[in-house]
């Protein structure tokens, strides 16, 4: 079977793996740790990867998913995913409070989202977001909006709803805001589909800066650079390679997305947590391998699924190339 293989090239994307805001929230849960005598507690998945979780759980963190679990007055990290304004409430009545015993790990990037939701709230417009309904950071968000009551929607395919809804009701300006982690293809793509349906006025963009705030219907960029990255990363490999493998972890939204990004392009494609769900087969005949990982992925996860293939595909030649974007 081997000899099938003569000449490979694994080509890893540039932008893979943890980004700046996961990084950031690991440093500070370790240090916090490090630095703590007591018990140290992590509200929600502080990353939706299970080996990172298991890995810190090992230097003695301790994760909750319910926050009537947290002990009163315990050391407490908040994840990157941003948290409803409830959960700083419902701490602050066991006595964790910032400055004192709470260490919020909200990335700043998330926390512009809120502030975008906000801002445009304040400015009269109804806000639509667009991301997944059960995932974190969404409700983080919405709850700068209407709270439950929040109009979310999941996919592209779902701009009947946004058009009933807008038609349901008689809002003098309707805005759309993206989480962080959603595709950008999906974005643009659902932004079409609702403006192929309207008659009387279009969604146009709102820059960032939010200067400009007359427009009927508008939309604001909000998916992170890193995750723009990352895609557009794994693009250029689909484009390129035989086959791609993204790593991450099964919850992990902005993983997910890459992986639904390789199967739009039609490659072959597999989306694994770890080197030991690798097959040999699917390298067989291969000459363009492309790896690629979410945001939630450690480095040390993609150098073993890059080791892993070398020793799979026993090939002669390595060319472990960056994608200069
Ligand atoms: S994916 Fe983007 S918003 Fe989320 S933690 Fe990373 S950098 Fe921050």
């Amino acid at each position: 079977m081997e000899q099938n293989i003569i000449k490979m090239e694994i080509k890893v994307a540039k932008h893979a793996g943890f980004c700046f805001g996961v990084k950031k929230a690991i440093e500070i849960a370790e240090e916090v740790a490090q630095n703590n005598k007591r018990d140290t507690y992590v509200y929600g998945q502080l990353v939706h990867n299970e080996k990172v979780i298991k890995d810190l759980e090992n230097k003695g963190i301790i994760f909750i998913e319910n926050i009537n679990e947290i002990p009163q007055n315990a050391v407490t990290v908040l994840r990157a995913h941003g948290e409803p304004g409830t959960t700083y409430e419902l701490l602050e009545q066991k006595s964790i409070v910032k400055g004192k015993n709470l260490n919020d790990a909200t990335c700043p990037l998330v926390t512009l989202v809120h502030n975008v939701a906000i801002k445009l709230k304040n400015n009269g417009y109804e806000v639509i977001l667009f991301g997944k309904a059960n995932h974190p950071e969404a409700i983080g968000t919405s709850y700068h909006l209407k709270g439950k009551d929040t109009f979310i929607v999941e996919e592209p395919e779902h701009a009947d709803n946004v058009i009933d809804y807008i038609k349901n009701n008689d809002f003098e300006k309707i805005a759309i805001i993206s989480q962080t982690t959603m595709s950008v293809y999906g974005y643009k793509k659902l932004i079409d589909n609702v403006n192929s349906e309207l008659k009387d006025a279009k969604f146009e963009e709102i820059p960032l800066s939010l200067k400009d705030l007359t427009k009927k219907y508008g939309y604001v960029d909000t998916i992170c650079n890193p995750t723009k990255q990352r895609q557009s990363d794994t693009e250029e490999l689909a484009k390129e390679c035989d086959i791609v493998i993204i790593i991450g972890g099964k919850n992990s939204s902005n993983s997910k997305e890459l992986y639904a990004k390789c199967k739009e392009f039609g490659v072959e494609s597999y989306f694994i947590q770890s080197e030991e769900q690798l097959q040999k087969e699917w390298f067989i005949g291969k000459e363009k391998i492309g790896v690629t990982a979410g945001a939630s992925t450690p480095d040390y996860l993609i150098n073993e699924v890059v080791e892993r293939i070398k020793d799979m595909a026993n090939f002669k030649k390595e060319v472990l190339l960056n994608l200069k974007i």
